[in-house]
């Protein structure tokens, strides 16, 4: 609780955090970090403790008002650095091996793996396939999703047309880490299969 971790004395108020260990090194930066961000916090002293998420409405947590607030703006409809691919993970500092799990090749990168990796671009033909539509897949996926609209007459088929970029992106992302991390693989056929059980439930 806040209380056990602020003392009050005339008025002033302090943070006394006490941790389990010593920091290191490096993490005094994150430690400076904290103590500034808890000085810029206006505590009403007599009040009881309540989580209030203040990038939203009423204090209420939501995925939108995160998504805004690291985003700066609603206008980028997905978060693709924080995607932990490989390329990212480096630009992180992490060094893990350049793998693409899903074509074996070198080369993990949002687009390569969400758009032009050869393991997932089958899947991207099927459904334009059955939608016959002609379509050059642009280079990079936030030109996919801003290329994506079209207007139907019937709205089901508009709603269905509007998740698949969603839903191709959530399977190949899933089935990645299977077998990233589980060391398992569907096959094809059990991707198309699992791809629209997710699409239609
Ligand atoms: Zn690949």
């Amino acid at each position: 609780m806040v209380n056990d971790v602020l003392a009050i004395h005339n008025g002033n108020y302090s943070w006394n955090i006490a941790f389990e260990r010593g920091l290191q090194d490096l993490e005094l930066d994150d430690y400076a970090l904290l103590l500034t961000s808890l000085h810029e916090v206006h505590i009403k002293v007599g009040e009881d403790d309540r989580s209030k998420w203040k990038s939203g409405r009423d204090g209420i947590y939501s995925v939108c008002t995160y998504l805004r607030s690291i985003l700066g703006s609603t206008e980028s409809s997905f978060p693709w650095k924080m995607t932990l691919t490989v390329d990212n993970l480096h630009r992180k500092g992490f060094y893990v091996t350049e793998w693409c799990y899903m074509c074996k090749r070198d080369g993990e990168t949002n687009d390569h793996l969400f758009l032009h990796c050869e393991g997932v671009r089958w899947l991207w033909n099927t459904i334009l396939t059955s939608q016959h539509m002609d379509w050059v897949m642009p280079r990079r996926m936030e030109d996919v999703l801003r290329a994506w609209s079209r207007k139907f007459r019937d709205k089901d088929s508009g709603l269905v047309w509007n998740l698949f970029p969603g839903c191709i992106v959530w399977c190949v992302w899933r089935e990645r880490n299977i077998r990233c991390f589980e060391d398992q693989a569907k096959t094809t056929e059990q991707i198309r299969e699992w791809f629209y059980m997710t699409l239609y439930t």
